[in-house]
């Protein structure tokens, strides 16, 4: 029998769409989220205060979502538990972070190291890493193997807002380049970084250089059919993915068939895999990154083997910068 009959509020609004926000893959939390629909989720400076904290709580247009590190739980009462407990510093640095990272909202280019540099501080001391413009020193040849993973990658950002051998100076997003080998092939002398005023190694850098010595052959930049860019090296080929648009007018402009380093960082099943270089000053042995190697399958009869490459390269130290 009911005896209260006093009115009582119902509510009816738009569902949620529970997929696009209590997806996990690998049993991770979500980070990644349609820029449209969740504009502060998807911001570049919000990425950091989520990812390091331990509850969240989100207002998103049509509900509210309680975020923790065992489950995601809608208002509406729909939850997905996490595989495993998260811990957002036990993922892969380049694979899950800067990956997730670099495909965010940051609208000033300068923001991208000082915008994970909490993340970077912490995962630097739970992993004992030494922290060099968004890379770690321990594995720098496997990290400098970023590529630009933009189909129009636009001109070099100036003035630089990092050095050219971190994913933090391109534009857009980023992916590590994947290998089957452990084996790095460059050694690190020293380094050497000038934060802006009033910051430390994790902040905004205004010079980063770092003095390796490394095997480098030289080879011929080329524009293949189907846009594809390759290094020749005599008859042997290594396919190409360019840091930014090399065609741009300015001073990032290289035309094809100019000689080119080609550092030499790994080797995967025989093959050479490595950062493609450009002089800047020859006394001083100044490099900056221009492009790294591809997986794009040119024509799988033609490539560069690591062992060819070794043959004709020469050991020599420089400065990335
Ligand atoms: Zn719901």
């Amino acid at each position: 029998m009911i005896t209260d009959t006093s009115p009582c509020p119902i509510y009816f609004g738009p569902e949620l769409d529970h997929s696009s926000w209590l997806t996990h893959e690998n049993g991770n939390r979500r980070l990644d989220f349609d820029p449209l629909v969740y504009p502060l989720a998807s911001g570049g400076w919000a990425y950091q205060e989520r990812a390091l904290s331990k509850r969240n709580i989100h207002f998103t247009q049509q509900k509210i979502i309680w975020e923790c590190m065992e489950k995601s739980q809608c208002e509406c009462g729909f939850y997905m538990k996490l595989k495993v407990k998260n811990d957002f510093l036990d993922l892969p640095w380049e694979e899950e972070i800067i990956t997730t990272y670099s495909r965010m909202n940051l609208s000033e280019p300068a923001d991208r190291l000082p915008a994970i540099a909490g993340i970077a501080k912490a995962y630097a001391k739970r992993h004992t890493l030494t922290y060099l413009a968004g890379l770690w020193k321990e594995t720098i040849a496997h990290n400098l193997l970023w590529q630009n993973s933009e189909r129009n990658p636009g001109p070099r950002i100036r003035p630089l807002v990092a050095p050219t051998w971190s994913w933090a100076s391109s534009r857009g997003r980023t992916s590590p380049l994947h290998f089957s080998s452990d084996t790095m092939h460059i050694q690190v002398i020293s380094y050497k970084y000038e934060p802006v005023a009033g910051g430390d190694r994790y902040s905004r850098l205004i010079t980063a250089r770092l003095h390796i010595a490394g095997t480098v052959a030289f080879g011929a930049i080329t524009n293949c059919r189907d846009g594809v860019v390759q290094m020749k090296f005599e008859d042997k080929t290594v396919c190409v993915g360019m840091d930014y648009d090399i065609s741009a007018a300015g001073e990032d402009y290289i035309e094809f068939g100019t000689v080119l380093p080609f550092l030499l960082l790994c080797d995967d099943s025989g093959r050479a895999v490595g950062a493609v270089l450009r002089c800047r000053n020859k006394e001083r042995k100044e490099y900056e990154r221009i492009g790294v190697s591809s997986h794009v399958k040119f024509d799988p009869f033609e490539f560069t083997t690591f062992h060819w490459v070794l043959r004709q390269a020469t050991t020599m130290e420089l400065i990335l910068i």
